[in-house]
């Protein structure tokens, strides 16, 4: 910490949330000498660890296995009888959530944060209140990410969003799932995968708004293709409770009869009701915290980071942030937040990779652009009897022969993804890539040999 900002007040820094961006800025910043204390209502982690990638991730792994036992016949395994229970993975993923909230408590602690679990306000542009405690601090920053958020319409007290889905107390014979981003279509696969018939219902033409239109095409008939009802245009317009089933109708006529209805509609920006704008703090009209290029908001003392100010909602986003505003605050670094070429997955089945602009964003950004696409068979489909292709997409800039955008479908293209990101935040051409020798025999490998630009 080169300027010291010990003072009058009780912390240097307060923060309120506990999630990736929370824990991440105030660690940071007491490591670097400063007093800070954070408050977390919920659970230590936030939605990531609780309720959101952690848990998700163990669900995808555990889905999958369904495929796999198919796939192994071909390989020569016999596998009698297979069954899935769903109470040991809740229990299990329980477990692992448990003994990650513990090493962010511990983390926090080690570096000398004090930690409260309870709920934190703003009652002034420098003084929090914590349950029955008040106290000072020269900084505050409000990391308290966002919330599911589900349309009001007759019946919608009968759905669940993905906060409850991690603990149903029992496994639906068949879902609705309603909602075309994200959560959605890894939720469709998921259910799917661990034995549940899913319908999904996007209320557009195609699901996956902004995505590659190839990427989100071939998605959709790899998920028609493994059995997943997906219907476009559509969209529930009440719901009732019959018995132990609920009755779903939709726009359309159809009325459907489900165990379950999990609304994945997006989610909203947590900033009501803790004070914000009583001291000042702007918020859109989302919800969000509005906040400068350094993160601060419209008071002074106050900063805001995460999903509350809705720029863009990953948690290595936060991360980033979360260290970029603690360099800032106690190292006086300037930020240089770079929210250009963020490689993201979307963990479907298939999963999603993507790094850098989609075909249609590139023709309006660059003059000329030149497209490479394949579509192909996994090597390990040759022989699983499973019909699934792969698809990858390159997208080249051609004035400076620069990659700027790679689209990928197909198994762990969340995986492969990542170091194409490095290749692409490092300004990688495509006469690169072609001089790159490929690892044989992989998916991955085909991103150095599309030769044939797409007409
Ligand atoms: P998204 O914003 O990604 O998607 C919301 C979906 O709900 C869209 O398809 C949207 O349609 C639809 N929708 C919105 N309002 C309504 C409505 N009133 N009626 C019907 N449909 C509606 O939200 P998610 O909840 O899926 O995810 C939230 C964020 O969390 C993501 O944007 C992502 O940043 C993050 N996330 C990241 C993951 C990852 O990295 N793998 C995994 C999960 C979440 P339309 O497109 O027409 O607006």
């Amino acid at each position: 910490m080169k300027e010291t900002v010990r003072s009058e007040f009780d912390y240097d820094l307060f923060v309120i949330g506990g999630g990736s961006g929370g824990v991440r800025c105030a660690r940071f910043s007491a490591q670097k000498g400063a007093r800070v204390g954070i408050a977390e209502e919920n659970y230590w982690g936030g939605t990531c660890v609780n309720v959101g990638c952690v848990p998700k991730k163990l669900f995808t792994y555990a889905s999958h296995f369904s495929e796999d036992v198919k796939a192994a016949k071909g390989f020569g395994w016999y596998v009698d009888k297979p069954g899935f229970d769903w109470p040991t993975l809740r229990e299990n993923k329980d477990s692992e959530i448990t003994r990650l909230n513990g090493i962010y408590g511990k983390l926090l602690q080690n570096v000398g944060c004090d930690t409260f679990f309870d709920r934190a306000i703003v009652v002034s542009p420098n003084r929090v209140r914590v349950g029955s405690r008040e106290f000072s601090s020269k900084f505050i920053v409000i990391a308290t990410g966002g919330w599911p958020s589900v349309p009001s319409f007759p019946g919608n007290e009968h759905v669940v969003t993905s906060n409850e889905m991690f603990h149903n107390e029992s496994f639906p014979k068949n879902i609705v799932i309603v909602g075309g981003g994200y959560i959605a279509v890894e939720f469709a696969g998921i259910m799917h995968g661990l034995g549940a018939d899913v319908i999904q219902l996007y209320r557009g033409p195609m699901f996956l708004r902004g995505f590659d239109e190839e990427v989100r095409q071939h998605l959709a008939l790899e998920m028609v293709k493994k059995g997943i009802d997906l219907r476009f245009d559509e969209d529930i317009l009440s719901i009732e409770r019959h018995g132990s089933g609920l009755h779903a109708q939709l726009k359309y006529g159809e009325k459907i009869k489900t165990q379950m209805v999990m609304y994945c509609t997006g989610r909203k920006p947590l900033s009501h009701g803790m004070g914000l704008e009583e001291v000042g703090v702007k918020l859109s009209q989302s919800g969000a915290i509005v906040v400068d290029g350094d993160f601060k908001t419209s008071v002074d003392s106050i900063y805001a980071l995460g999903d509350v100010i809705d720029r863009v909602a990953l948690t290595p986003v936060a991360l980033a942030e979360g260290t970029a505003l603690s360099k800032l605050l106690f190292d006086n670094e300037p930020v240089s937040m770079d929210y250009d070429y963020i490689p993201t997955a979307v963990f479907s089945n298939p999963n999603i990779g993507t790094v850098g602009y989609t075909e249609g964003e590139a023709k309006n950004r660059f003059q000329k652009i030149r497209v490479y696409t394949s579509c192909f068979t996994p090597m390990k489909h040759t022989l699983s009897g499973m019909d699934e292709k792969s698809f990858i997409k390159i997208i080249v800039d051609d004035g400076s022969d620069r990659v700027v955008g790679v689209h990928m479908v197909g198994p762990e293209a969340g995986e492969i993804m990542q170091g194409v990101g490095v290749a692409i935040k490092a300004g990688a051409t495509k006469a690169q890539f072609d001089d790159t020798i490929g690892i044989h025999p992989t998916s991955a490998e085909e991103l150095v040999t599309m030769r044939e630009e797409r007409e």
